[in-house]
């Protein structure tokens, strides 16, 4: 279950960092595997009273832009503030609003999260009121005057803010679908992107030196959110240190694993190469959802026989293909591009499902029914005594034996198939244990 989230906002050097401390106190865990929470930040886990939260420092805004980076800031701090349910506009009391203050606080106002506003750096109680005062003008209401330093304040802070925190069993299950966007460079995926997002193109900057690996999306269809976790949208610099050829591997790894589906996206002139193989491999490991897009389909010569071929190749060269499903797009012409949301809401579904054990072994004893367990040499039998699933995404189902190692690969395979078969799971991986059981 995710902790409610306090993002918190502001120029450099407000004192962001020292705030995130403050409130954190002890706790320095660094939180990573929270659902809804990227890698790319850092979650400290904070409460007060009765609430507990995570608090997460978005980085430095500035809206003035004058270098590339900026919307890339920016993109990360939106992205905070969608998970979060309120945020902190830090300022700097010392210095009073500036034209920058007040560019943040227009933008957060239209932001659908409350916003509280604290006037840090305010040490002196009396000198505090009259600079927090100042702030009324940003219309964020109440300017809160703090010393994030030394705590003077950020009781009266904390009390307003936790009414906005839900207690962690209200949290909003989010029904987002994080989708991950992943293959070679020059495959078409910034493409892709942008044909999801419209008019409201992806930033697409080559910059270098970023540490960033991904930046996300956000698309909405239908009610349905997506998080688009693009590879492609930071680049090094082109010509520079790497060729064309030059392909962040962990970078994909790292999206893919945080990625409830994967769109591998295959160039239809160039067919399935040896990367594009590791990463079927990885997206298999790390059991998600996966769609292999097969693009620049309208580059390609086509007849009658075509489609049925090239998924031939595919399945010969990806041997996932048997469950993941396959689609033909162009993101050039716009080609059936909203035609793999459609599929990804299908495997997402897929990859959550849970089966009721009695199903499950309905299952297995059909298939045992035609096809008994092997013999080992010494005569004794595999015997199945029951299964149910154990988990999902992927689902996971666990299958309580007398001795697993009597279940040789083929009989492995064989068990699969017909969990396949009778169960579906299009679209994702299914995972079953072997659990010898006395
Ligand atoms: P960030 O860039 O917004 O994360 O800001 P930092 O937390 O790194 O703080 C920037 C500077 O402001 C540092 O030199 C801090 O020591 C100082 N600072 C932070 N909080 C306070 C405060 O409450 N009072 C005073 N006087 N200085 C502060
Ligand atoms: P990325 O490196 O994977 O992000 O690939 P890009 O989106 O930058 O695309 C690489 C090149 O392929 C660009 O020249 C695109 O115009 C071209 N491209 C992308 N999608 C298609 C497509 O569907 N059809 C055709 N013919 N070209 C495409």
């Amino acid at each position: 279950m995710g902790l409610p989230i306090v993002a918190i906002i502001g120029r450099p050097n407000v004192g962001k960092s020292t705030l995130v401390n403050r409130l954190a106190g002890e706790q320095t865990a660094i939180v990573h595997d929270e659902p809804g929470v990227t890698r790319d930040r850092t979650y400290m886990p904070a409460y007060w009273n009765d609430r507990e939260y995570l608090v997460v420092d978005t980085g430095g805004l500035v809206f003035n832009d004058d270098t590339e980076f900026l919307p890339l800031i920016r993109q990360q701090a939106l992205a905070a503030l969608r998970e979060a349910s309120a945020a902190i506009f830090v300022v700097n009391g010392q210095t009073g609003p500036s034209p920058a203050d007040e560019e943040i606080a227009e933008w957060l106002r239209q932001q659908p999260v409350p916003v509280l506003l604290a006037v840090n750096k305010c040490e002196s109680p009396e000198q505090g009121i009259i600079q927090a005062a100042e702030f009324w003008e940003l219309g964020l209401g109440e300017p809160y005057p703090i010393s994030a330093i030394h705590g003077n304040g950020t009781g009266d802070l904390l009390d307003e803010l936790i009414k906005y925190i839900p207690t962690v069993t209200e949290v909003p299950q989010t029904n987002e679908i994080k989708v991950a966007i992943v293959g070679r460079p020059n495959v078409g995926k910034s493409s892709l992107l942008n044909a999801f997002v419209g008019e409201e193109r992806a930033i697409v900057s080559p910059i270098s030196g970023t540490t960033r690996d991904a930046i996300d999306t956000f698309i909405e269809r239908d009610g349905q959110q997506y998080r688009l976790i693009d590879t492609a949208g930071i680049r090094k610099k082109k010509n520079i240190d790497y060729g064309t050829e030059f392909f962040s591997i962990n970078r994909a790894f790292k999206a893919i694993r945080r990625a409830d589906v994967v769109l591998l996206v295959i160039d239809a002139l160039d067919g399935v190469t040896e990367q594009d193989q590791k990463l079927a491999g990885r997206i298999i490991e790390d059991g998600r959802a996966c769609i292999v897009v097969v693009n620049k389909w309208d580059a390609i010569e086509k007849d009658s026989h075509t489609i049925y071929d090239y998924e031939k190749t595919l399945q010969e060269r990806l041997h996932f293909t048997d469950w993941a499903s396959t689609i033909f797009v162009s993101a050039l012409t716009g080609q059936r591009v909203e035609k793999i949301l459609e599929l990804v809401n299908q495997s997402a579904v897929e990859h959550k499902r849970r089966v009721s054990t009695s199903v499950i072994n309905d299952v297995l004893e059909e298939a045992v029914r035609w096809h008994s367990p092997p013999t080992s040499r010494g005569g004794r039998q595999g015997k199945i005594y029951y299964g149910t699933q154990v988990t999902t995404q992927p689902p996971t189902i666990a299958l309580f034996v007398n001795e697993a190692k009597r279940f040789n690969d083929n009989y492995r395979r064989y068990i699969e198939r017909q969990f396949r078969q009778q169960l579906g799971f299009k679209g994702t991986p299914i995972r079953l244990l072997w659990r010898s059981k006395k």
